[in-house]
């Protein structure tokens, strides 16, 4: 019930009156009484005036499982949602809750992250308060060839998400990392469980930095905060139901075509590095070419000086803009 009320006082322009909130949840007026209070307690301002109702004034960003629901408009992505304060890491939380039964389409998303995780071992630095560290559990029909892809189905609809959440430019580095004026904002890990042949859970973690002010020292130069970048504070849930709506809208397509045939466009027109000379940093040598898209299985695109194309498979390399990070 809390989540609906949060949604109604947000999706309503005016008042709303007790007494219609008790006749719409079938509840008392001390039970309504009782969630406003709730809510205030949780830093949601809101009026009371009598003989007009209650009115949302301010949403600070509140990061907490009603205020997810009361804004996610999916059908089935992130529809189950658990929030928890702290946690080791939300991918290895997704991947038990899947094992529990529970369905496609759970999200689990941390206020905090102790262990957070980046590609080949490294972390992901994961702050209180700030930050938003979340993981779609899936347990899709396709085989264990397509579960990569859906790295860049994510990628597509994170960044399609600050940009329309926030209203800033938001690129995609190949295969995993959203920027914003060339720094890093965003990481995907995608990690699948397999048994025999066919997979029994795909888990995609998301880190966004959101309304971080500071970054340690190690990765001041190559990362930067969405409020940073825009010069004020992003509601974090806003920013997540966002981001469910674009993933489910693209993962129905890529399901649909077995690849990434029906996204490949969209995703191309975000990748910052397309058409520009790259270092491909591969643990078998380092080489260079100019990127120009990707397959439609998710392949970076190189040509190289000789005018052949090298398709760069994610699993090992990272890349690297010519004189930088992007
Ligand atoms: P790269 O970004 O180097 O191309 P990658 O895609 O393999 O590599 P990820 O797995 O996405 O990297 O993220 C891990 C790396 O990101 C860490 O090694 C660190 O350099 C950087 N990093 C860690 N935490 C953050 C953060 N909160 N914001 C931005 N960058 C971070």
């Amino acid at each position: 019930m809390k989540a609906k009320i949060l949604a109604l006082l947000r999706s309503s322009e005016g008042y709303i009156s007790g007494q219609e909130l008790c006749e719409r949840f079938g509840v008392s007026r001390t039970a309504v009484w009782k969630v406003m209070n709730q809510l205030k307690e949780e830093g949601y301002e809101i009026e009371a005036v009598q003989n007009k109702g209650y009115r949302l004034v301010h949403t600070p960003d509140v990061l907490s499982e009603s205020e997810l629901k009361s804004r996610m408009r999916t059908g089935w992505a992130g529809r189950n949602v658990h929030f928890l304060k702290e946690t080791g890491s939300t991918n290895a939380d997704a991947v038990r809750f899947l094992e529990e039964g529970e369905a496609h389409g759970t999200l689990v998303v941390a206020d905090r992250q102790t262990a957070g995780r980046g590609r080949r071992g490294r972390s992901w630095e994961s702050p209180s308060g700030a930050s938003v560290y979340m993981t779609l559990a899936l347990k899709p029909e396709f085989g264990p060839g397509q579960a990569s892809m859906l790295t860049l189905v994510m990628a597509l609809a994170v960044s399609e998400a600050i940009s329309s959440v926030c209203g800033l430019k938001a690129g995609i580095k190949w295969p995993n990392d959203i920027v914003v004026n060339r720094k890093k904002v965003c990481g995907i890990l995608t990690e699948m469980n397999m048994e025999a042949d066919y997979i029994r859970s795909v888990v995609i973690g998301v880190g966004i930095n959101v309304n971080q002010k500071v970054f340690p020292e190690e990765i001041r130069d190559t990362a930067t905060s969405l409020s940073i970048e825009k010069g004020e504070e992003i509601s974090r849930a806003e920013l997540i139901a966002s981001v469910m709506a674009h993933f489910e809208r693209h993962y129905e397509q890529f399901v649909q075509d077995q690849n990434l045939s029906g996204i490949k466009q969209a995703y191309e027109e975000g990748l910052v590095n397309r058409n520009r000379k790259v270092r491909v940093l591969d643990p078998k040598g380092e080489y260079e070419g100019i990127a120009e898209g990707i397959t439609d299985t998710g392949e970076l695109m190189v040509r190289m000086d000789d005018g052949s194309i090298a398709e760069v498979y994610a699993g090992e390399v990272s890349v690297r803009g010519y004189y930088g990070y992007v």
